[in-house]
């Protein structure tokens, strides 16, 4: 195992810290904020952050392949942080739904999942899967996906990646980050002007 600076300083910023924070977002949006939208130009900025995340996936995209667990589980990824960025595109997002990032579910799960390793029948897969999945993988092109679907790196594919890929990410998963903090920004600010 390479556990370098770099790599180590991937892993606090880009799997801890930025998954921590997005919980924290995910937990001060404001209940109503049917009317928030940001402009097709921050979704167009979302489309080439995916795309040029997708440039470089080459040496995690096959060990996520090979695993497919992120798939697997019975959740659609599109949270309301993509209804905001998407709702003025071409490209609305089709659904969304926030126990994704809601803390006791994701508790509940990570239970589940750790029943489901220790007892014998652990490599079963559980269904149904995410409703995007088909039987050659993503039914979704790269930027149709939830952000959450291009940013998010488990231990083994950090390791999976080379220092070189690891920094090529840096800048596309910024902008994904700020999108969801102005998605954040528009969506209390729609709430205030309704109330
Ligand atoms: S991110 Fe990790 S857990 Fe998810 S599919 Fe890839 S290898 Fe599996
Ligand atoms: S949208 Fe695609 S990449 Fe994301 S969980 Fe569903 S099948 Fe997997």
């Amino acid at each position: 195992m390479n556990l370098t600076l770099r790599r180590l300083r991937f892993l606090m910023r880009w799997v801890v810290f930025y998954n921590a924070r997005l919980v924290w977002l995910c937990l001060r949006l404001p209940r109503r904020h049917s009317n928030a939208a940001l402009s097709s130009v921050a979704d167009e900025r979302r489309r080439r952050a995916q795309l040029a995340l997708a440039r470089v996936s080459g040496d995690c995209a096959s060990v996520c392949a090979d695993c497919g667990n992120c798939c697997l589980e019975s959740v659609d990824r599109f949270t309301p942080f993509d209804r905001v960025v998407r709702t003025e595109s071409d490209s609305p997002a089709p659904s969304w739904d926030r126990r994704i990032y809601s803390v006791p579910w994701m508790i509940y799960n990570s239970v589940r999942h750790g029943v489901q390793r220790l007892s014998p029948g652990s490599k079963k897969r559980p269904a149904p899967a995410c409703p995007h999945l088909t039987p050659r993988g993503c039914g979704l092109s790269i930027e149709e996906r939830p952000m959450i679907c291009v940013s998010w790196f488990c231990p083994r594919t950090v390791f999976a990646m080379s220092e070189r890929t690891l920094a090529a990410r840096e800048r596309p998963l910024l902008i994904i980050e700020t999108l969801h903090r102005h998605a954040l920004e528009a969506a209390c600010g729609s709430s205030d002007h309704s109330s």
